[in-house]
């Protein structure tokens, strides 16, 4: 044998996709499209699972409802809180031979209001954040921001706001020196570049006059800023304290290159696997295996509260597809269950090469990336996928043609990180990581590949087939 067939035969390289199917493009580039509407329509957990609802309302997908007897092909949703969304398509098997789980994430990190959030100074009114989830804070300053968010009113009402997103809507602003001040601030470290009180919102400028000359207020500029949201929403400043308020960039996905090659959008990690997991689901028609799209919030913080995947509500929604179906057997269902916890991996970027390992990195155009194992410090906090895990995903994968890699997130003890991944195998169910590489993640302006979107909403299918 020649050392060139040899090497084929025994060595292995991941392919670069537009390399080896560039006949791929048009799909990715069409699949994509419906992708960045679902980005601009979801910037927060509560619209993104509105967004969901609808697309899945639209495919004949119906809210559970335990005194209904589904058959295979059935579809259903469960809607936790507004805040995180569960689908299922139901199997031709029992759920005791295993269901076919799928958790991403539709929280992202941006800026959240605190409770009591708006102030003036110096004229200026201004909205006091307290940041969620891993962010840079010298990234959000000079950005336009866009309002979104629910608020309760005293009647019990809920108002949801957004404002920043039509094309005639005002936008909101964190102002940062100007480089000829700003000497003292650039000899502060880069994480400190940018304080968190420092994230001052400008949400107004022009003072409230009234007619009467002697009827002066404190605060006229907040006074204004507090009218106008009054006269929109009907709110008041005690209402922020019954809120939940999240300030995100203001702009809409957009093609990056000018071979259009790339998403630049908020929000991707992890809408990305979030937008795929749910179209591979609707995709599904009649599966061997009830799946389960799972939308999660709360992971950014750690999966807390109610909503997030550290609570009970994935194993209860289980516990109803056990019950519905001829009373299955939980503990079993769960055991013979497989779930991708999908999630976006760190894509080498070679302006930053130093911080990778080059043979164990994801790159962007080389498809979907699975991580066995994420963590840090040797491995610390990681699910690491057992190889007979790693064995049933990969050869979904490629029994369809699905491009695939390997990634760890990035080199050992750089940093590290962690997903939902350790609280599904709490569950005693088969789990690994799968999802799309990103450049500039957490960022808010994330760059994710159009090859890779596509061959991650491919892996899906193979594994719900
Ligand atoms: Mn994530
Ligand atoms: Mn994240």
């Amino acid at each position: 044998m020649s050392g060139k067939d040899l090497e084929k035969a025994l060595l292995w390289e991941t392919p670069h996709i537009a390399k080896e199917a560039p006949a791929q493009l048009e799909a990715a580039h069409a699949f994509c499209e419906g992708y960045k509407k679902f980005l601009d329509a979801g910037k927060t957990e509560r619209e993104c699972v509105t967004e969901a609802i609808k697309m899945l309302t639209a495919a004949g997908y119906t809210e559970f409802d335990e005194n209904v007897a589904y058959k295979a092909g059935d579809k259903v949703f469960w809607n936790n809180r507004g805040k995180a969304l569960v689908a299922a398509t139901f199997g031709t098997l029992s759920p005791e031979e295993g269901i076919r789980m799928n958790g991403a994430h539709i929280d992202s990190p941006r800026l959240d209001l605190k409770p009591n959030p708006l102030f003036e100074k110096g004229d200026i009114a201004y909205l006091k954040p307290h940041y969620y989830g891993g962010v840079r804070k010298y990234q959000w300053t000079t950005v336009p921001l866009a309002m979104h968010g629910t608020v309760g009113l005293k009647t019990g009402e809920m108002v949801d706001i957004v404002i920043g997103e039509d094309e005639n809507d005002p936008v909101f602003c964190i102002t940062d020196l100007l480089p000829h001040l700003a000497a003292d601030q650039n000899s502060r470290k880069l994480g400190e570049g940018v304080k968190g009180e420092e994230l001052n919102i400008i949400i107004g400028s022009i003072p409230f006059m009234s007619e009467d000359e002697e009827d002066k207020v404190k605060q006229p500029v907040k006074l204004l800023a507090m009218k106008l949201l009054n006269e929109k929403y009907g709110i008041t400043e005690k209402d922020f304290t019954r809120a939940e308020i999240e300030m995100v960039p203001a702009y809409k996905a957009k093609d990056v290159g000018l071979d259009r090659g790339l998403i630049g959008a908020y929000g991707q990690d992890d809408r990305v696997c979030a937008y795929t997991a749910l179209m591979a689901d609707m995709e599904t028609k009649m599966p061997a295996r009830t799946t389960l799209t799972i939308l999660a919030d709360k992971e950014e913080i750690g999966s807390v509260g109610n909503t997030g995947l550290n609570s009970d509500f994935v194993l209860h929604i289980v516990e109803d597809i056990c019950a519905n179906q001829g009373n299955a057997n939980l503990r079993k269902t769960l055991r013979n269950s497989l779930c991708l916890s999908s999630d976006v991996n760190a894509a080498y970027d070679p302006t930053w090469s130093s911080v990778y390992e080059e043979r164990n990195s994801s790159y962007i155009h080389k498809g979907c990336v699975l991580t066995k194992y994420t963590g840090a410090r040797g491995k610390s906090g990681s699910n690491d996928a057992s190889a007979e895990t790693m064995t049933k995903v990969i050869n979904m994968m490629d029994a369809e043609g699905v491009y695939w890699q390997t990634g760890e997130l990035g080199a050992v003890d750089v940093g590290g990180g962690g997903t939902i991944a350790l609280l599904v195998a709490h569950m005693d169910v088969d789990v690994v990581d799968l999802g799309v590489p990103i450049l500039s993640m957490h960022a808010p302006f994330e760059l994710a590949s159009k090859l890779d979107v596509y061959n991650t909403y491919k892996a899906f299918c193979a594994f719900y087939k």
